[in-house]
């Protein structure tokens, strides 16, 4: 693998098909540290694509033996956990919506006492920080100490830019709160749209962030989720090449 000093994590909103998400795997594991697939997806919409479930995290298990690199994937319920530590899911993350409620993140927390399993938690949308650090203290009280954070931008009704403001200030007192706990940017939900992947993410470098999460679909245009902001396979490397990630 191409080694960079930031961590890069890239990967499907969504596993749709086996195929599709051989594809992805294929194209970028010489780029990657980790790759990132949602197969349980808390859509705001119940009409929304909800994510392959069980059929992929075998998908998810089988490709992260093969191709010798970890994988992470959403978890937000007790079950979920369950389920991805039978699977041996290398990393697991909590998505913005699940970190906002406090009676999943206990159950999850709970759940994941006792693994040494590495979890990053994503920002809850509201621009103040109060759940993010409960969530947190869950986990802490729980003793799950591998942990990353994902910034992945907030709501901001004045911003007509972004899909979420990246709320660079926030994200700095992030980083004084937690200051030994890498922050890793995730451009893709920031921006929304596939030509503001790499200015958000160059700004989230300028920003001091540890890593990058991007988000990456064999053929993005058709993307059952978050269309306009998945990048193709080489446009995700174009974007490494262009980064300043030294
Ligand atoms: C995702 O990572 O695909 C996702 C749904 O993100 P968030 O929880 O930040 O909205
Ligand atoms: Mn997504």
């Amino acid at each position: 693998m191409v080694k960079n000093k930031k961590i890069i994590i890239a990967g499907p909103c969504a596993a749709e098909t086996k195929n599709g998400l051989v594809q992805v795997v294929e194209g970028i594991h010489h780029y990657v540290d980790v790759i990132r697939v949602g197969i349980w997806k808390a859509r705001t919409c119940p009409k929304s694509y909800a994510g392959r479930g069980l059929k992929a995290l075998s998908w998810v298990s089988d490709l992260q033996k093969k191709y010798n690199t970890p994988f992470a994937i959403e978890v937000g319920s007790r079950e979920h956990v369950k389920l991805a530590l039978q699977y041996n899911i290398k990393i697991l993350w909590i998505g913005a919506r699940t970190t906002a409620n406090p009676f999943s993140i206990q159950e999850i927390a709970e759940e994941l006492r006792g693994s040494d399993v590495e979890l990053w938690i994503k920002n809850p949308i509201f621009p103040n920080l109060d759940l993010f650090h409960g969530a947190i203290k869950r986990f802490h009280l729980n003793h799950c100490n591998k942990l990353k954070i994902i910034h992945r931008g907030f709501y901001d009704e004045f911003n007509t830019e972004y899909r979420n403001s990246p709320r660079w200030d926030l994200l700095h007192k992030i980083k004084k709160s937690y200051p030994s706990t890498p922050i890793i940017c995730d451009p893709s939900h920031i921006a929304g749209q596939r030509d503001l992947i790499y200015p958000v993410a160059q700004q989230a470098l300028n920003n001091d962030i540890d890593g990058l999460m991007i988000e990456v679909h064999h053929k993005p245009e058709k993307a059952l989720s978050d269309t306009k902001q998945q990048l193709s396979i080489k446009e995700f490397i174009n974007t490494l090449t262009k980064l300043n990630l030294k």
